[in-house]
């Protein structure tokens, strides 16, 4: 048994509540904190990638992740008009039993994680944040958003990009930058043909769709708008068949799907490289609180889910927990970093096509490489 006993997570998000399952698994007691006051997730589809199922699988969730979603191994890339142009054969990272990538919605994965930390008897605070904390060489001490205090070995913040945790241990310089692109994403009824990702490469935009489940689909499209916007919902539905007007084929028929506020989310794109440490003392930060990444490789919550397996099997380690968060950090810091600068070069070179050194697929192709590396 290692020198951490117990554990305050604070956020459950997919790296937080991935934490708990897999401290509970290593035989460390642990308590989380979201502010949120239920576990839902209002985001619409995310595509879980080799590394996300791989990490999934080592705390025994990826089959109920697969059995929700959708799960496919060929993405195909078409010209505006939705002629296919290439089909890439996507890697099966859990063998031949398993698809290369699930399509699925971001609150079916929460259901499968809550479903664990529930049958596991982790306790949830909801509705609570962390309001102060004072460690020593042996604990922090906590003070919660309703008063109540406890003493941890260790608190984590995996509270996403906003991370309040991130804020509390470094200031604000490490905020997450917008990006110059807005993300809009939009649920729509999957054609029976469709059976893997598709990206369109229109005149003026990047679109595509990526299969949930048997019926239902999300279309995607990052837009380039250099200041951030504000826009009223109600703006939204004629704007996003606006940006879909130059594509054609299966994304063209989806367009006209597209006809309620509810139906679409739209985000600015962040980006943020903790440089390290990612903790003080005992006060440790993972996932987006440490590493924000731009959609453009789909590999955040891979990233983030993998933080939370390789932190839980260090901490059953038994030296000080100053020496693990080190060796912690020194194994996670590199892979994320070139996962949040590659993304965000994919993106500049969206708003910048001329660039003389564009190389959109040698940058994919080799941080996919990277990310195949078992951690
Ligand atoms: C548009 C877009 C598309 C993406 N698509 C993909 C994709 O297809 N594939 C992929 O792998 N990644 C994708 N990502 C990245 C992925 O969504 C994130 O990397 C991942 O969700 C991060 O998980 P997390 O648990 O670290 O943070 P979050 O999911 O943000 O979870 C943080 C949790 O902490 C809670 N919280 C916040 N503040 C506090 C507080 N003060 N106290 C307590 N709780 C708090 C929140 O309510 C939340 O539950 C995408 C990102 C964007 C922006």
């Amino acid at each position: 048994m290692g020198t951490v006993k117990n554990v305050l997570v604070v956020g459950a998000g997919m790296a937080g509540m991935t934490l708990g399952v897999a401290l509970k698994q290593a035989g460390i007691a642990c308590e989380i904190a979201e502010i949120r006051s239920s576990l839902t997730e209002p985001g619409t589809g995310i595509s879980l990638q080799g590394p996300a199922l791989r990490a999934l699988q080592s705390v025994g969730a990826v089959d109920r992740c697969v059995a929700r979603g959708y799960g496919y191994s060929q993405f195909k890339t078409c010209d505006a008009a939705g002629h296919v142009t290439g089909t890439v054969e996507l890697p099966r990272l859990l063998g031949p039993d398993y698809p290369a990538t699930v399509g699925v919605l971001r609150q079916a994965v929460h259901e499968v994680l809550a479903e664990d930390l529930s049958r596991l008897g982790v306790p949830i605070r909801l509705g609570t944040t962390i309001e102060e904390f004072v460690q020593d060489d042996d604990g922090v001490d906590v003070v919660f958003s309703d008063g109540a205090r406890a003493r941890y070995d260790l608190v984590v913040g995996a509270d996403g990009q906003g991370s309040k945790v991130r804020e509390m241990l470094f200031g604000p310089q490490h905020r997450p930058h917008y990006t110059g692109q807005m993300n809009w994403r939009a649920t729509v009824s999957k054609p029976p043909e469709v059976k893997g990702r598709y990206s369109y490469f229109g005149p003026t935009n990047k679109s595509g769709f990526n299969p949930i489940s048997d019926t239902r689909m999300y279309i995607y499209i990052v837009q380039n708008v250099p200041e951030r916007p504000r826009w009223a919902d109600a703006e939204l539905p004629a704007m996003m068949r606006g940006l879909l007007a130059e594509f054609g084929g299966a994304l063209g028929r989806a367009r006209d799907e597209v006809c309620s506020p509810e139906q679409i989310i739209c985000r600015p794109i962040f980006s943020m490289i903790l440089p390290p440490p990612w903790h003080r003392g005992r006060v440790l930060v993972i996932g987006d609180a440490a590493h924000t990444t731009t959609p453009h490789l789909a590999s955040g919550a891979s990233i983030g889910i993998e933080d939370a397996v390789v932190l839980a099997r260090m901490l059953r380690s038994d030296e000080p927990v100053a020496m693990v968060l080190q060796d912690f950090i020194g194994r996670r810091h590199e892979r994320c970093r070139m996962i949040v600068e590659n993304s965000e070069q994919l993106g500049e070179w969206e708003k910048n096509p001329s660039a003389p050194d564009v190389d959109t697929v040698g940058v994919m192709a080799r941080s996919y490489q990277a990310l195949a590396q078992p951690v």
